[in-house]
């Protein structure tokens, strides 16, 4: 039985910054939770960050160049929390390796979790393409990445992987 990584919040986990969740509810996501395909995880409170929490973006890159050390994670207030994302996203690879997930299905346009497309890191809404940190980390070990807008791909990815 394959297993995916899930952003917790996706779950309905209140974990956000903001001490919401951001349940999704569909019907491949129920199925896949009747068979036990899924490993909730959050990699920002993994990390070390509290709930709630100050909202933060990527400044000057993505999630690649995080992890390459070329930008940096900063709250609205400037505070620099490239520590604990990084740490979030190899305790988010920890847990898709012992689980054994090769897909994982992440919460679009998060610092962490996005997969297609993050903030600029001006904090004006604005969001540019990109993947958070997480995402980054899991792709470059292999893991396929999904938004939640793409819950077909991840399906079709499973299918391919009996
Ligand atoms: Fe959801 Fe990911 Fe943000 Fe955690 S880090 S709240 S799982 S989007």
């Amino acid at each position: 039985m394959q297993k995916i990584l899930v952003s917790a919040c996706l779950l309905g986990s209140r974990v956000r910054y903001d001490g919401g969740a951001k349940r999704l509810d569909h019907e491949l996501l129920a199925r896949w939770r009747a068979e036990g395909r899924l490993v909730a995880f959050c990699p920002e409170t993994a990390g070390g960050l509290p709930v709630p929490r100050s909202p933060a973006e990527i400044v000057g890159g993505d999630g690649a160049a995080v992890l390459d050390g070329t930008a940096r994670v900063l709250t609205a207030t400037g505070e620099d929390v490239t520590g604990p994302f990084v740490l979030g996203a190899h305790k988010a690879l920890e847990a898709a390796r012992a689980a054994g997930a090769r897909i994982a299905l992440l919460k679009e346009s998060s610092p962490s979790c996005g997969s297609l497309r993050v903030y600029d890191g001006a904090f004006t809404a604005t969001r540019v393409p990109g993947h958070g940190v997480t995402t980054a980390l899991l792709r470059r070990a292999g893991i396929r990445v999904f938004g939640e807008d793409r819950l077909s791909d991840a399906a079709a990815c499973l299918d391919d992987r009996p």
